[in-house]
């Protein structure tokens, strides 16, 4: 007699689930879909050539190196330029601060791995990034979901909670928040960061898309902030070094291109210590020739100027997608506005399940992703997530179109059952 396989699983996969995403996509993949599902970077925006030109390099000048081991923290030259790079955003790391990932998706594991215990209460947004409850789910956690509005998570409400839960971490996506497109505003950043030191529960601060903004002002990462209170306090230490209640994350996935899975993360010398033990455990080390390839294509200031052409880019593909839900949408029918990032958020009139909404936008080879999967708790059956990066303007507008007449066929039923 065989075993089911599904018995000798350990417990902690039981709570796995393929995520909804990845479900969808495989519909995606077809190619008269006009697809709002993924949160895919545009492929024609890929340096390919420079990729290309700087694999040759990498293997001409020190191919040895680039296909050997390399240490767990990651490639020097890589971690240094990470440094750099933080400092233009008002983050004071060393290279101890760096640890260099598989893709921040990694990053996130990591931390459930070395911060979350059975049970331990673990604050997200609601709705927050599904791939870090999928990364979490397996280490045990109980979520408290903290609700967002347009700007970004409601940070008022975080004090009772923090009280009664004591919770062991908190998770924020403060630019562009994916799936809802928000943005944490100034003053709300600062009483999150003031929050987490009064009452001592690890923030992490989940930031892949702060340099994708098409308008309006840079605001300073929850990291930076904690910093400057911490010199104002005079708690800063004499050595310099990164300390702290914020664990930073950000990605080359966006800027660059998700397929060399290279992410970061900038957090003080003792959490990157165990971070790096947990990493051995994983993979022993992102990929040294991904590394040492990404190094040599963001040299001078090629970075720069590439992320001012995607700016320019996906600013025209969310104007495309606002305009069209302006013109195509039935009343009742509301949305964010993102000033950056990939997403923007439709939520639907009371009583509409976007779920329903969805087989019937697929049968029109229109595709999205249901709001349900980013809740912790399985609410907002009635919001949706849009992706604007990854299809063409004038197939947005026909998308949205579609989509809008999907919503308006299901409508109807729920006015008159009014
Ligand atoms: N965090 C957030 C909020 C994301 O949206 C993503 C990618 N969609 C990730 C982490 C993971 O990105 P990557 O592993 O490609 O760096």
């Amino acid at each position: 007699m065989t075993t089911a396989w599904s018995e000798r699983f350990a417990r902690r996969t039981h709570g796995m689930q393929s995520s909804a995403i990845r479900e969808i996509l495989k519909v995606t993949q077809q190619p008269d879909v006009i697809s709002f599902a993924g949160g895919l970077p545009a492929p024609e925006l890929f340096p390919v050539a420079e990729v290309q030109a700087a694999c040759a390099r990498v293997l001409q000048e020190r191919g040895r190196q680039a296909l050997q081991y390399t240490i767990t923290e990651g490639y020097p030259p890589l971690r240094q330029y990470i440094v750099e790079k933080m400092a233009r955003y008002g983050i004071p790391a060393d290279p101890d601060n760096v640890l260099i990932t598989s893709g921040s998706q990694q990053a996130l594991d990591l931390i459930g791995k070395v911060l979350v215990d059975e049970g331990d209460p673990v604050v997200v947004e609601a709705p927050t990034y599904l791939g870090a409850l999928q990364a979490w789910q397996p280490y045990g956690p109980r979520f408290i979901p903290v609700p967002i509005d347009n700007d970004g998570m409601r940070v008022d409400l975080l004090e009772p909670i923090l009280k009664r839960h004591r919770p062991k971490l908190m998770y924020a996506l403060p630019n562009f928040q994916n799936p809802a497109g928000t943005t944490l505003s100034r003053e709300r950043r600062e009483r999150l960061v003031h929050l987490a030191s009064d009452y001592g529960v690890p923030l992490i601060e989940d930031d892949p898309y702060g340099e994708l903004r098409y308008e309006g002002e840079h605001l300073p990462p929850l990291i930076a902030l904690d910093c400057q209170k911490l010199v104002a306090e005079g708690k800063a230490g004499s050595d310099g070094l990164l300390r702290g209640d914020v664990i930073y994350l950000s990605t080359f996935s966006k800027t660059l291109a998700p397929g060399l899975r290279l992410g970061w993360i900038i957090a003080p010398v003792e959490v990157v210590q165990k971070l790096v033990q947990a990493k051995q455990g994983a993979d022993l080390h992102t990929s040294t020739f991904a590394q040492m390839v990404a190094c040599e294509v963001v040299r001078g200031n090629f970075l720069e100027n590439h992320v001012r052409r995607i700016r320019a880019f996906y600013r025209q593909r969310r104007d495309a997608m606002l305009a069209a839900l302006e013109q195509y949408c039935p009343p009742g029918v509301t949305w964010t506005e993102p000033q950056g990032g990939l997403f923007l958020w439709v939520r639907l009139p009371e009583g509409l399940d976007a779920e329903v909404v969805l087989r019937d936008a697929l049968a029109q080879k229109v595709a999205f992703v249901p709001g349900r999967s980013f809740y912790a708790d399985g609410s907002g059956y009635n919001t949706m997530r849009l992706n604007f990066s990854n299809a063409e303007p004038d197939r947005i507008v026909e998308g949205v179109r579609r989509l809008a007449r999907a919503i308006e066929r299901h409508l109807e039923p729920v006015h008159v059952a009014r």
